[in-house]
């Protein structure tokens, strides 16, 4: 199931690649996105890729999992989709993330960022399946 060194960076070249197509066809073009491949984006072992934004910055860091190298076509785009969403929330997200914790308890903060964030989850991933069909595949890896 690993990749060598000189596939994974083959795979990030790709994936950086394609990530510059979908950012201008997902009216992304102010944001910097740079692409690593790691083996557990965002430190969780589950996740297949992981987007983070720097504060008050239009750049960001795109974490895609190794594993993702030998993923479909179809099921990369949806992965890539996702998190370039998650860009469109950040400044609306910030508004919550970095005014509640000072009018907010811990536990009321935790709580109430927990439920935001799930909601939000669930949001970005329905919309991700809806607009993925109107882009691009990856010119590789496509399974027809
Ligand atoms: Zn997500």
């Amino acid at each position: 199931m690993g990749i060598t060194q000189a596939e994974k960076g083959r795979f990030q070249k790709k994936v950086a690649s394609y990530v510059w197509k979908l950012r201008s066809e997902m009216w992304l073009n102010r944001w910097t996105i740079d692409v690593l491949v790691t083996e557990y984006p965002g430190e969780d072992s589950d996740a297949r890729a992981a987007i983070t934004p720097v504060n008050g910055r239009y750049k960001a860091e795109l974490e895609v999992a190794t594993y993702a190298a030998e993923a479909g076509g179809e099921d990369l785009r949806h992965v890539i989709v996702h998190e370039l969403l998650h860009l469109w929330h950040r400044d609306s997200s910030d508004v919550l993330r970095l005014a509640l914790p000072k009018e907010l308890s811990q536990s009321a903060y935790t709580l109430l960022w927990e439920a935001y964030r799930q909601s939000l989850e669930l949001m970005v991933d329905d919309m991700s399946y809806a607009w993925a069909e109107k882009l691009p595949l990856p010119e590789w890896g496509n399974e027809s």
